[in-house]
């Protein structure tokens, strides 16, 4: 009797759900069940000797420093990677340090940039106004069609950043296709992949070489903690990425990445029951005469809905809706609202309308809001863990107070 021959020794074998419980996992001496908090800055050493040849790096996986390696963090590190099939990974403070760092980390003054105009707020701060400061510029395109990626694309040309689908209208772009657009450019392929989640969009096995989160979305899914990751190839991630990260220490905190693998625990039981939620929303307020039209990658009315079939495991915790009459009548349906909060957060337990042109790309110009979709009538929802009957409910009360 032995478990030496047990196949699902090897976590290539288990699938995402078993990963996710118990990925990466390294107990302590303690043999704990639930993952160890080392809420530690420091690591001391046997003997001068030992330190030394561990700053020379020869003690493979030993620490000496938080800033840039820790116990749980490591964990939420190697659980992610095995979840996105990645072969290395490191934790962020926030998804904008993760987003800022994997961009940063690949370009030097003189080199140039092509990202989707359609970007998270953060995002597009970094690319179109952050850059350009420190010598690198940067074109942004119509991400929808990949022959405007391949028209930009310039022989400094270093990055291809894109999100998809994007914040707040849901537009995708074809990874694939953009993928082998940036690599017959020598660039490196970025996508921030927030809104599909890493249960419902592959972008390593589509192609790209970078992949960022915000852990504060759905991967804490429950408004406590903010966090971010990017993963990739080990020549990438333990390079400059690495690099970049341990100098300029954007670090995880160990607390959060303890709270985050607590979130990776159930991370597909919550983003099966909100996607599903997302999809009757979707269905429920399609046709309603108060509404010009509702954004749901996998509703057939989605201008996109062939990519999204086949880029897209399933459509997304998020829907968006335009409402006829405008900013005022947008107001009027959130403000009536019992369930549903008003607020910017997404991937959440609680249920989230946001109406993007006064807050989350209040920002940019009317013309360039336009540009992506943000008209006075769009709002976006983040849909929670409530009934969906009552979100439903909720949302159609709402509607007639218009
Ligand atoms: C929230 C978000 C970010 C930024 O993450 P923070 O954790 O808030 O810093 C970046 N990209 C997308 C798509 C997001 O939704």
């Amino acid at each position: 009797m032995s478990k030496a021959n047990n196949p699902l020794l090897d976590p290539a074998r288990r699938s995402a759900e078993t990963q996710l419980v118990h990925g990466g996992t390294h107990r302590s001496e303690f043999n704990e069940t639930s993952e160890a908090l080392f809420l530690t800055s420091g690591y001391s050493y046997p003997t001068s000797d030992h330190a030394e040849r561990l700053f020379k790096g020869e003690i493979p996986g030993a620490h000496n420093y938080s800033r840039f390696a820790n116990p749980t963090v490591d964990i939420f590190q190697e659980r992610m990677a095995l979840l996105e099939g990645a072969e290395a990974a490191r934790g962020f403070a926030t998804g904008m340090a993760a987003v800022t760092d994997a961009v940063m980390s690949q370009v030097r003054a003189g080199d140039h940039i092509v990202a989707s105009r359609a970007l998270f707020g953060g995002c597009r701060f970094v690319v179109e106004d952050f850059m350009p400061r420190f010598g690198v510029s940067s074109t942004l395109v119509d991400g929808r069609d990949p022959a405007n990626f391949a028209a930009a694309m310039q022989p400094n040309t270093k990055v291809v950043f894109i999100e998809t689908p994007t914040n707040p209208t849901l537009e995708l772009v074809d990874i694939k296709a953009v993928a082998d657009i940036a690599h017959a450019h020598g660039a490196v392929l970025i996508v921030d992949n927030v809104f599909a989640t890493a249960l419902w969009q592959k972008p390593l096995a589509l192609g790209a070489d970078l992949v960022t989160y915000s852990a504060t979305k759905h991967i804490d899914g429950q408004g406590r903690v903010l966090g971010g990751i990017v993963l990739g190839s080990k020549k990438l991630i333990e390079g400059d990425l690495h690099t970049f990260l341990r100098q300029t220490g954007a670090s995880l905190s160990p607390f959060n990445a303890w709270v985050l693998l607590k979130g990776l625990e159930t991370l597909p039981l919550r983003v099966r029951q909100m996607t599903d939620s997302a999809g009757k929303i979707a269905d429920a307020l399609a046709s309603h005469a108060k509404v010009d039209r509702v954004i749901y990658p996998h509703h057939a009315s989605h201008p996109q809905y062939d990519l999204a079939k086949v880029q897209m495991a399933e459509g997304s915790t998020l829907v968006s809706l335009e409402v006829k009459g405008g900013q005022e009548a947008a107001f009027k349906l959130a403000d009536s609202l019992a369930v549903i909060l008003i607020s910017n957060n997404l991937g959440d337990a609680k249920s989230i309308i946001t109406h993007p042109r006064t807050t989350t790309h209040q920002r940019l110009t009317e013309e360039a809001r336009l540009e992506v979709g943000v008209t006075p009538g769009l709002l976006r929802l983040s849909v929670g863990l409530e009934a969906s009957d009552d979100l439903i409910a909720d949302l159609l009360y709402g509607l007639d107070q218009i």
